[in-house]
């Protein structure tokens, strides 16, 4: 039994004072792969995946259709896992574009987002066959007229969606909050009713949706109510015959104990989606639009983790430094956003030592935690960073010119799978 608090017995817990992850034991995963590595888990990600969807049916919502944020790990094996389980996509790139259909996912159940598409990554996705993409959620008014020019060109009908802005306030950190006027995302409401009564926008483009997204990690609903009351105003305002309003991603999950009491479980989420929009769309009109959702983080956050090596140990006063083997162009959310994850050591032992555990960047931010209490640790020992599934790999660099680290998944039979090599110094250009 795991003693820690945060630490699900199923998902990671200590047998015989050996960490395991999703029934494997990562001590003998490190001896067979060169540290450090991601490390996923097929089965909590589709019982994540799954809990997402059936939560969405089980609250009265009619066709949901969840397209994963594959911004947050487009590993090709995980997103063909998600595929075969129905999943559409949210990409932001051709590149993702790309992945995937490679990897499976059908072009009506891709939405397209980002506020800086390229003509060529439009062209792309216009060039798909039959009807294409389910939406190019589009963010400003001079995309919206690119889009319209590219799909006159190949003499297409572009699908479209507006992202709005909602303008509302979600307490989460300043940089992943996209939800108001300040920031760079979405349509105010009226630069949307704006463009309705102008032919020219639509000679070649329909209206097919309107959604929001205004930000990640959220564990606080309030603003996330808020934002679809003004999704379905806006919504009805637009008199259009909308096939979906997207509801986009954000809910967090627990990366700190103090936040396993706050975070929302998916079923509290639905049945605010479900009667939010009950309340201020379904009652008002005769439309039945499905619901769109954009999720990344609750998907996949807690189905990877990150394994590194201790190479030495470090004391400058009173300054006790822990130097790992992997670095923050591993996995940069702690030195990005002052993110907090958990570590824990692969071998059972009493915490006793307050450190800083470091990686070998030429940063001082290369720093996934300080002040941490932890068992002495030697040369050699492992250490895992918790709930780096998402956010971790895509987020990557070559930085200090470091390859890009191995990952690897425990697929549905707890067999152990290469999918992505490590890159050596030949790939690195
Ligand atoms: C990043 C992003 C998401 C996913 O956010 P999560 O917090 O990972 O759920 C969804 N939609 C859009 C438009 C995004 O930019």
């Amino acid at each position: 039994m795991a003693k820690r608090r945060g630490i699900s017995v199923k998902e990671l817990n200590y047998k015989k004072k050996k960490l395991q992850f999703s029934h494997q034991d990562i001590e003998s995963v490190a001896a067979k792969h060169k540290t450090p590595f991601f490390l996923y888990s097929e089965e909590i990600l589709s019982k994540n995946y799954s809990t997402f969807y059936e939560g969405a049916k089980a609250s009265g919502l009619i066709d949901p259709l969840v397209c994963f944020a594959m911004k947050s790990n487009p590993n090709k094996e995980l997103i063909k896992i998600l595929a075969k389980l129905g999943s559409g996509a949210d990409i932001v790139s051709g590149g993702e574009l790309k992945r995937a259909l490679e990897a499976g996912i059908p072009a009506n159940k891709i939405v397209f987002s980002g506020v800086g598409k390229t003509e060529e990554e439009i062209l792309f996705a216009l060039k798909l066959p039959g009807k294409g993409l389910n939406s190019f959620n589009v963010e400003s008014l001079e995309e919206l007229e690119l889009i319209n020019a590219c799909a006159k060109r190949l003499k297409k009908i572009a699908r479209i969606c507006f992202r709005l802005n909602p303008v509302v306030n979600p307490k989460t950190h300043k940089y992943i909050s996209t939800g108001n006027k300040t920031h760079k995302f979405g349509l105010l409401e009226k630069d949307v009713l704006k463009t309705l009564g102008q032919s020219h926008y639509w000679s070649h483009s329909q209206l097919v949706g309107l959604s929001i997204h205004i930000g990640s990690q959220l564990l606080d609903l309030k603003a996330t109510k808020k934002a679809i009351q003004r999704l379905s105003e806006v919504g009805l305002k637009t008199k259009a015959p909308l096939e979906f309003l997207d509801v986009g991603g954000g809910l967090g999950i627990d990366y700190h104990p103090d936040e396993t009491k706050k975070l929302p479980s998916v079923s509290t989420y639905m049945n605010l989606v479900a009667a939010s929009l009950e309340k201020h769309f379904y009652k008002k009109t005769d439309l039945r639009p499905r619901v769109v959702f954009e999720p990344g983080r609750r998907i996949v956050a807690k189905a990877g983790i990150f394994v590194m090596k201790v190479l030495r140990n470090k004391v400058s006063e009173q300054n006790h430094f822990v130097i790992v083997d992997g670095g923050m162009n591993d996995f940069m959310r702690p030195s990005l956003y002052g993110a907090f994850h958990d570590l824990i050591p692969v071998n059972e032992a009493k915490a006793k030592h307050e450190c800083h555990i470091v990686g070998p960047i030429c940063e001082t931010s290369d720093c996934f935690g300080s002040n941490r209490l932890l068992p002495a640790l030697k040369a050699g020992d492992l250490l895992i960073i918790k709930d780096t599934g998402a956010y971790g790999y895509s987020m990557g660099s070559n930085y200090n010119l470091r390859g890009r680290p191995l990952e690897l998944l425990i697929d549905s039979k707890n067999k152990l799978k290469v999918v992505n090599k490590a890159q050596d110094y030949s790939e690195l250009t």
